[in-house]
């Protein structure tokens, strides 16, 4: 009896697209043969996973499997028992880990393994108005790229394949193991002519100008990919990724929180008294806004929309103006005694009613 697509990958029925996959990802890290040589158990939950994998992977395959079981493949040619080769495996690989496959050094199973560049990362800081509104940059790298005139030839040591198989006799008998061939450090290829200037691996840092676009509403901390303009691999592969660092500068006005954006106003005793209305910058450019006579210092207003763009969804933030009243340090005679004539005044005596909300009652004001 064959076991379940769906247990061997310790996966529900109803998985997701990403699940299936990270799931077998794992199960693949863990039983790969480089990891358990010479464990059969290990070899055959390897190639177990990589058959569920291959089925619920495909969503063809998937649905046919969900309707039929394995009666769904049999005598199809398809999957048998042990039907996948281990080439077939490790060419599913590619498209599981993605740019990570680079990093395994040991994956070295099929012959038709391309190399990948290493990838770079660079840093880049962004204003508020810039990520207000997106922006596209162009960015200076240096990048390793293959010196003109360098020539190669087949590795002999491996014969160009990359790897190297090993016969060790042992108490239990001759064992087989493969690994990456040192002459070459598996690339399959020795470089015959290196052109000066270049380095032990006949490569040379090529300054280049990238065009990056930024979108709206990105964040501090958020990496952006430009593929391919990472650095060449020694030999034939596809170059490795630009990555971009966010670097948010701060805003001397404006402060972020998520898509919102915050603004302390200050006005003056008068204006808060006799009410204004003032014109203020804001990322979506000028803004006026009247302040009602009678405002009290600490009030918030909230104006919609008016902050950053979502970079996940078409909204935007809001910008939320703190008013601050201004009191004044120091005072002439003659206004110290103006002021000191409203001291005795009722009328300027404070009295809160519950229009003037509380500070806690207008923060959670704020984040519903
Ligand atoms: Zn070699």
């Amino acid at each position: 009896m064959k076991e379940d697509y769906y247990k061997i990958l310790g996966l529900n029925k109803g998985a997701s697209e990403s699940e299936i996959k990270k799931a077998y990802r794992k199960s693949a890290i863990k039983y790969h043969p480089d990891k358990n040589p010479g464990d059969v158990k290990a070899e055959e939950k390897f190639k177990q996973a990589a058959e569920a994998y291959e089925v619920l992977g495909n969503k063809e395959k998937r649905s046919k499997y969900d309707q039929f079981g394995h009666a769904a493949f049999d005598g199809s040619g398809g999957f048998g028992a042990g039907g996948m080769n281990m080439d077939d495996i490790f060419s599913q690989f590619g498209d599981i880990f993605g740019s990570a496959f680079g990093g395994f050094g040991g994956f070295g199973g099929s012959t038709t393994r391309r190399s990948k560049g290493t990838n770079l990362r660079i840093k880049v800081s962004l204003t508020i108005n810039e990520i207000a509104q997106g922006v596209s940059k162009k960015i200076k790298v240096k990048r390793k790229v293959q010196a003109p005139g360098l020539e190669y030839s087949t590795c002999r040591t491996c014969n160009g394949t990359g790897q190297v198989t090993k016969y060790t006799n042992t108490i239990l008998g001759r064992m087989q193991s493969t690994s990456v061939c040192d002459n070459c450090s598996g690339t399959g290829k020795i470089v015959i002519n290196k052109p000066s200037g270049s380095d032990s691996n006949g490569q040379i840092l090529e300054e280049e100008m990238v065009d990056v676009k930024i979108p709206a509403g990105v964040e501090d901390g958020m990496q952006l990919r430009v593929s391919g303009k990472g650095n060449e691999p020694i030999t034939d592969g596809v170059p490795g990724d630009l990555l971009i660092l966010v670097n948010e500068l701060e805003d001397e006005n404006l402060k972020r929180e998520g898509n919102n954006l915050h603004y302390e106003l200050y006005i003056s005793f008068s204006d808060a008294v006799l009410g204004i209305s003032k014109e203020i910058d804001t990322v979506t450019g000028k803004v006026r806004i009247k302040l009602d006579a009678g405002i009290q210092s600490g009030k918030i207003l909230r104006l919609r929309g008016k902050g950053l763009k979502s970079i996940n969804s078409h909204g935007s933030g809001d910008l939320l103006v703190h008013v601050n009243v201004w009191t004044p340090k120091t005072l002439s005679k003659d206004q110290k005694s103006f002021f000191e004539q409203m001291q005795d005044d009722d009328h300027f005596k404070p009295s809160p009613d519950k229009t003037d909300k509380s500070f806690f009652e207008k923060v959670k004001d704020m984040f519903s």
